[in-house]
């Protein structure tokens, strides 16, 4: 598609708040939809993560914002202007590339200054803003080690300054903390929402990392397979998914299959292939859901486990299979009379006298949702 038949004069004015917004942003590599038709606002300030399994289009969504790739259809805007005409390196962004790229025959001082430098900045400048940027990822100390004498959280730490170092509006972090042990991961976790506090300035993460979009965003976009499937905050992803693909992605889900029986504003009668009878709440989707098929999400907190069949709520009977201690907490695997095999997470253990006792899992209606199924 051509570009002008979606670029628009400059929107200014329009849409203050926003830093980034994508309308309608498809990217297709020969023949091959990387994105298809993303939209999304990115508020100003805002800790926004890009979410998704690996092949989705997160790299693809941050380098058409970046500029480092133009979109084939629809419009990239930053603080109200379109960037579709405008080179990466006179948008006011920087990005944090998932493998650092760091100038393996320059010092970190000069990594970091690089782009001042080509940018003609004066000397005495490059000086305080250099210094400013190791400062603030506590780097000092480092300035004149090559990155190869580096950890990589140090060098992570590096390639943080050097985006930083040009002041820039947005923040652009793909896969950032990729690379790292889990340990060191936490820790730098920490500090990138320490220094979003600290900078006020609009990030953007990509990450595969479903803990660290929940424990690090404002809100999350998750995309599947070129597409974003839901925005939301942590809260409104984890608790209130509108698709199966979310449910299952963010967070241990136990998903059944089924039909719509009954259907009420506020609940729904479903029937599951296995033949279970189960009261659920729908999720706000549009159109609501009021028939067909579906898929009902229960989280495995959600579900209470009793020796005793309970007259209240969703309740099935089902036998003890196996246990997991995992120090918080402990996981239960439960077979269900209907074959359907569940996953229980409970705060402590709990005493089931043989395998073949019959326990009861039950759960409320608001506990579990009902999505729309994709696969028809
Ligand atoms: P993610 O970052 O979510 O893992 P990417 O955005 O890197 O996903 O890739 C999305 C899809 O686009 C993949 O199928 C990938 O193979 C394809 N793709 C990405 N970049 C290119 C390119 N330069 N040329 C051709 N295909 C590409
Ligand atoms: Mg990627």
């Amino acid at each position: 598609m051509s570009q002008t038949a979606t670029h628009k004069p400059l929107s200014t004015g329009v849409n203050v708040g926003f830093d980034v917004e994508l309308r309608k942003v498809f990217k297709v590599y020969g023949g091959e939809s990387a994105v298809r038709g993303v939209d999304l606002s990115i508020g100003q300030g805002e800790f926004f993560s890009i979410l998704g399994p690996s092949g989705c289009g997160k790299t693809t969504t941050l380098r058409l914002i970046a500029g480092f790739e133009t979109p084939t259809a629809g419009e990239v805007v930053i603080r109200g202007q379109s960037m579709n005409h405008v080179p990466p390196y006179r948008r006011p962004v920087n990005t944090v590339f998932q493998n650092y790229a760091l100038f393996g025959h320059l010092s970190v001082w000069e990594n970091v200054a690089f782009g001042l430098r080509i940018q003609k900045c004066p000397r005495s400048e490059v000086q305080s803003r250099v210094q400013d940027a190791l400062k603030l990822v506590k780097m000092e100390g480092f300035a004149k080690r090559s990155p190869s004498s580096l950890s990589g959280g140090q060098q992570q730490r590096v390639a943080l300054a050097r985006a930083l170092v040009n002041r820039p509006a947005v923040v652009l972090l793909d896969e950032p903390l990729g690379a790292l042990d889990l340990k060191l991961r936490k820790e730098m976790q920490v500090e990138l929402s320490m220094l979003h506090r600290e900078l006020g300035v609009t990030f953007v993460l990509v990450t595969h990392d479903q803990e660290e979009a929940l424990c690090l965003s404002d809100r999350i976009a998750v995309m599947n397979a070129g597409q974003v499937e839901q925005v939301g905050t942590p809260d409104q992803i984890y608790e209130r998914p509108q698709t199966g693909f979310v449910a299952s992605f963010i967070g241990d889900t136990n998903l059944f299959r089924g039909r719509i029986e009954g259907a009420h504003p506020t609940m729904l009668w479903i029937r599951t292939e296995s033949g279970l009878k189960m009261t659920v709440q729908p999720a706000q989707t549009t159109p609501p859901l009021t028939s067909g098929r579906v898929v009902v999400s229960v989280r495995p907190e959600k579900i209470q486990v009793s020796l005793t069949p309970e007259e209240q709520g969703n309740c099935f009977e089902g036998r003890l299979r196996d246990v997991m201690y995992l120090g918080t907490h402990v996981h239960y695997v439960v077979q269900l009379l209907s074959g359907d095999r569940i996953t229980v997470r409970q705060p402590h253990a709990l005493t089931v006298p043989t395998a073949e006792t019959p326990i009861y899992l039950v759960w409320d209606a608001e506990s579990c949702l009902a999505l729309p199924d994709s696969q028809g």
